[in-house]
């Protein structure tokens, strides 16, 4: 039966060219196979007294996922790579690329077919965000945001009527914005100050946020504000905000260092009228979506710093092997060869605990540690590979004429946003010292 699906989906995705199509056709057939064959044969074993066979290692994708990667692959290739470095220079993403994104069902990857979305799975998300970053890491950060956090908080908490307005649109032609973030509440992200006060069947929200990427082409905001400042946290609620909703301001986009094509602005709140049926799941209940939203969100972040490591280190490579001095290739030297192993390996790390963490998730474990593991280490790996792949190639690693300087450049993101790598090794700390409770 899957066979068959398989076999449909890849005729169509031949023929229309959509990937989205094609995954939402298969998902008749049997969506998040991957995960639940696994889930499903494991038991079956356990049953049958047999162990170990269905071990599969964590690199075995499900052919959609096979589909999926191949696709994004060939388009981040064909339609993003030429655009990358004018972008990055220009400190804007470039239109064809946000239009590309959703004509390849890219924005509304969990989203289901019946709201138009491609209908595929988690893992098929972390995928799509790491073979995205491997080209530019701005694009991948578009589409992780969309997908790990605005859609997941829509599919899991939206009401039907709050799921046909938005999710329809997120899948097809609406880029989404989380906020979060304010000026004085950052890693202590639930001390924010942005308030909802309620009138009769609508809020009045004021204040204002910082650091929400995509801001300068989104078309809906989640806004975490307090209704209920006296129950502290416990009042945060997330508020479903569209753009042009009288009141609500969007800053000048931040200059920043890298991602400089993902936009980052301000934003604030001034007498925003939102109506109450635009609370998105229950009163007060935002800090836990929040936290909730951003564990899962982690492992993005994990993918896109594996990618950008990956796409930085596939980069460098040749030129090492081309690159003579002393009459050999600059690869043939032990000395470089010893810190390239060191890297290789360092980034297939990164790789598996980001598809375990994933895995994990999709099985309904606790993956939040390992979430954490994730997004630090990767971090750190993109951090050293980048580094490591300018001084591979000299002199000219340093230059704009190879793309290497500006992966150095978006790495850094990596140990400050979705909880900076203090956070991710508190929290790690808290769960290691309970797994050592008596
Ligand atoms: C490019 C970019 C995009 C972003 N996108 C979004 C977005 O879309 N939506 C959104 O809501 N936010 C977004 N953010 C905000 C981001 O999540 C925050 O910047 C991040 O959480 C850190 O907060 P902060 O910048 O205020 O740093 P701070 O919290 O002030 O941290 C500064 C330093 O102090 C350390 N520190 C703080 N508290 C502790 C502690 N308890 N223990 C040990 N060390 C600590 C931190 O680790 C860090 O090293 C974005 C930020 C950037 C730069």
């Amino acid at each position: 039966m899957y066979t068959n699906g398989f076999k449909m989906a890849a005729t169509c995705l031949r023929s229309v060219g959509k990937l989205g199509r094609s995954i939402a056709h298969l998902s008749k057939w049997g969506p998040r196979y991957g995960a639940a064959r696994c889930i499903m044969s494991e038991a079956a074993a356990e049953r049958a007294g047999v162990s170990g066979v269905l071990h599969l290692p964590l690199q075995t994708f499900t052919e959609e996922e096979n589909m999926m990667k191949e696709a994004v692959k060939k388009f981040a290739q064909e339609r993003i790579a030429p655009l990358v470095s004018k972008m990055d220079e220009n400190s804007t993403m470039d239109a064809t690329v946000i239009n590309g994104l959703f004509e390849q069902g890219l924005m509304g990857i969990e989203i289901d077919s019946q709201y138009g979305g491609t209908g595929s799975s988690f893992f098929s998300s972390i995928l799509v965000i790491e073979e995205l970053a491997k080209v530019d890491p701005s694009v991948a950060v578009l589409c992780d945001i969309q997908n790990t956090l605005i859609n997941t908080l829509l599919i899991k908490l939206g009401t039907e009527e709050q799921k046909e307005v938005y999710l329809t649109r997120l899948a097809n032609n609406m880029i989404g914005s989380f906020c979060l973030s304010e000026a004085e509440a950052g890693s202590d992200a639930f001390s924010l100050k942005t308030r909802a006060e309620k009138h009769k069947d609508y809020y009045v929200i004021n204040g204002s946020k910082m650091w929400i990427s995509n801001a300068e082409q989104a078309g809906v905001f989640l806004v975490m504000a307090n209704a209920e400042p006296s129950a502290a946290y416990k009042g945060i609620t997330c508020f479903i905000v569209d753009r042009d909703t009288e009141g609500l301001h969007i800053g000048k986009k931040e200059n920043k260092l890298g991602l400089r094509a993902s936009s980052t602005c301000p934003l604030t709140f001034d007498n925003v009228k939102v109506p109450e049926k635009n609370i998105l799941g229950k009163l007060g209940h935002g800090y836990k979506y929040a936290i909730g939203m951003l564990n899962e969100g982690r492992i993005g972040i994990a993918a896109q710093m594996l990618g950008l490591a990956q796409g930085c280190f596939d980069n460098t490579i040749p030129y090492t092997r081309q690159r003579v001095q002393f009459g050999k290739r600059i690869f043939d030297f032990q000395g470089m060869q010893h810190q390239i192993a060191h890297v290789a390996t360092q980034i297939e790390a990164s790789r598996l605990l980001t598809y375990n963490a994933t895995r994990l998730k999709e099985a309904g474990r606790p993956f939040i540690k390992e979430a954490c593991m994730a997004k630090y280490y990767c971090a750190e790996v993109a951090a050293l590979t980048t580094s490591k792949c300018i001084e591979w190639m000299g002199g000219v690693g340093f230059t704009k004429d190879y793309p290497i300087e500006k992966y150095y450049r978006d790495c850094k993101i990596g140990s400050i946003y979705e909880g900076t790598t203090n956070i991710q090794l508190t929290t790690m700390a808290k769960f290691i010292d309970k797994e050592f409770d008596a």
